[in-house]
C-alpha cells in the first residue's frame, strides 16, 4: 500500500479525530485514488485512509489500524450501524430514516437511507463507487428483509444521477410514514426523493403541537413537508413558497396522502424575496415563519449565500410576523458554524428582542463524527420574537 507522509500539523489534526482529508493536508497534489497509509514525518504509521476527490475533501481516514477493505469489514460496520438504530427500526410510526451515515458510522463517502422496504445508496466519490459491489453484498447480509435498492451518483464524472441497484423495483411513487404522518416519495427521479430525512426532528416538533392554532409561512418549501407536519399538528393555515414549479404537484401529493383539504393551504411558486414584497403589499401576516434556504442559490436577479445573506431573510420575516411570533430558522451549510449562524440571526434582528427556544441539529439516525463540528451540519433555531 502506498505511504504518504504528513506534516506534524496534519498529524495533530488527525489525532484529534478529524477523518476528512482536505486539499492542503497532503503534499502530493495528484495522488492515486485508493487506499493509502498515512505516516508521520519520521515514517511512523498513523492511520489507513483512502483518497478520492469529492465535493468535500480529498479522501477519508477509515481506521487507525492496518485495514484492508473486505466484505467482512463492511458487514461489521453495517451491523454496528443497525444496532445503533434499533429505536428507529422498532418504531412502526416512522418508516423512512438513515441506516448508514458516512464518517459517523465509520466510513466517509457514502450513505444509505431506508424508505419503507426499499433503500437508497448515495455514492459521494468514484472510489466508493468502484467498490460498491462489495459494499452492497455486505449490506444485503445485514438487511435481508429489505427488498430492493436504488443508487444516487453524487460525484463528478458520473453519467447519470439515479438508477435501480438491486432487487425489486419500487413503485414510481409510494408513501412512507414519519411520526405517523404520510409523505409521498420517489426513489428513481434525479437526486431528490421528495423528503429531506435529516429534518425529521423538526417535523416531529411541528406534529407534536409547536404551532397548533397558528398560521404558518414556509419559505423554500420544496415539497412542503414542514407545512404538512404543521397542518397535522393543528396549524390552522399554511402557505408554502418555492421557486420551482414542480413543488406544487409534489406538495399536493403530501397533503393528499394525509387527507388534508387544500382550502387552508396555499402553494405559491415565487421567489422568496418577491413573496416578502407581495405579503407586505397585501397585508399578509403570520404567527410562524419557517426559513430553510439552500446554502447557495443563483437566479437571474441575484445570488444568495447563507453565510452572507441569511440576515436579510430574518429581517424581512420580522416585517410580516404577528406579535409574539415564532421563527424557525434552518441551515444545512456545513461551512457555517453555530456561532456564525447565530451572528447572522442577530444581525437580522437589528437590536429587536428575541428569545431562543431551542437549537436542533442532526437527528440520531444521522450519526456524526463528534470530533468534527462540520459533520453536524444541520442547525435549526426556534426563536420567539419579543
Ligand atoms: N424546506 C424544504 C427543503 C428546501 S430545499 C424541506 O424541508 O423539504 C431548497 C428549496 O429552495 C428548493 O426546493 C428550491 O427550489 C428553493 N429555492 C431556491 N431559491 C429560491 C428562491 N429564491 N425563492 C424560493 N425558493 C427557492
Amino acid at each position: 500500500m502506498e505511504k504518504l507522509r504528513l506534516s506534524t500539523q496534519v498529524e495533530k489534526k488527525l489525532k484529534k479525530g478529524i477523518v476528512l482529508l482536505e486539499k492542503d493536508d497532503l503534499s502530493t497534489a495528484k495522488a492515486e485514488a485508493g487506499l493509502v497509509q498515512l505516516v508521520s514525518k519520521s515514517g511512523q504509521f498513523i492511520v489507513t485512509a483512502y483518497l478520492s476527490e469529492q465535493n468535500k475533501g480529498l479522501g477519508w481516514v477509515i481506521s487507525d489500524g492496518d485495514t484492508e477493505l473486505t466484505q467482512a469489514f463492511f458487514e461489521n460496520l453495517f451491523t454496528k450501524a443497525r444496532e445503533s438504530r434499533l429505536s428507529y427500526i422498532d418504531d412502526p410510526s416512522t418508516t423512512a430514516y438513515r441506516l448508514f451515515n458516512q464518517e459517523g458510522d465509520g466510513f466517509g463517502g457514502f450513505t444509505v437511507d431506508r424508505y419503507g422496504d426499499f433503500v437508497v445508496f448515495s455514492w459521494y466519490n468514484a472510489f466508493v463507487y468502484s467498490i460498491k459491489d462489495m459494499v452492497v453484498e455486505a449490506f444485503k447480509t445485514v438487511y435481508p428483509e429489505l427488498v430492493g435498492a436504488y443508487e444516487k451518483y453524487r460525484f463528478k464524472g458520473a453519467e447519470t444521477h439515479s438508477a435501480h441497484l438491486y432487487g425489486e423495483e419500487a413503485p414510481e411513487t409510494f408513501e412512507v410514514l414519519e411520526n405517523n404522518v404520510k409523505y409521498q416519495v420517489f426513489l428513481n427521479d434525479g437526486l431528490m426523493t421528495g423528503i429531506f430525512l435529516d429534518q425529521h426532528d423538526i417535523r416531529g416538533r411541528l406534529v407534536d403541537g409547536l404551532v397548533t392554532g397558528k398560521s404558518v409561512l414556509n419559505l423554500f418549501s420544496y415539497t412542503a413537508a414542514f407545512s404538512v407536519a404543521a397542518a397535522m399538528g393543528g396549524a390552522i393555515e399554511t402557505t408554502s413558497v418555492d421557486l420551482a414549479k414542480r413543488s406544487v404537484e409534489l406538495s399536493k401529493a403530501h397533503f393528499d396522502a394525509n387527507g388534508l383539504d387544500m382550502a387552508n393551504h396555499k402553494l405559491m411558486v415565487m421567489d422568496v424575496f418577491d413573496y416578502y414584497r407581495y405579503a407586505k403589499r397585501h397585508d399578509l401576516t403570520y404567527d410562524v415563519v419557517v426559513i430553510d434556504p439552500p446554502s447557495f442559490a443563483r437566479n437571474k436577479k441575484q445570488t444568495f449565500s447563507v453565510s452572507k445573506d441569511y440576515h436579510r431573510l430574518v429581517n424581512k420575516a420580522l416585517d410580516i410576523l404577528n406579535p409574539n411570533g415564532i421563527l424557525i430558522l434552518s441551515t444545512n451549510a456545513s461551512n457555517l458554524s453555530v456561532e456564525q449562524f447565530q451572528k447572522q440571526i442577530a444581525k437580522g434582528f437589528e437590536g429587536q428582542a428575541y428569545q431562543v427556544l431551542s437549537l436542533d441539529q442532526l437527528p440520531g439516525d444521522f450519526k456524526i463524527n463528534k470530533n468534527d463540528e462540520r459533520s453536524n451540519y444541520l442547525k435549526v433555531f426556534t426563536i420567539k420574537v419579543g
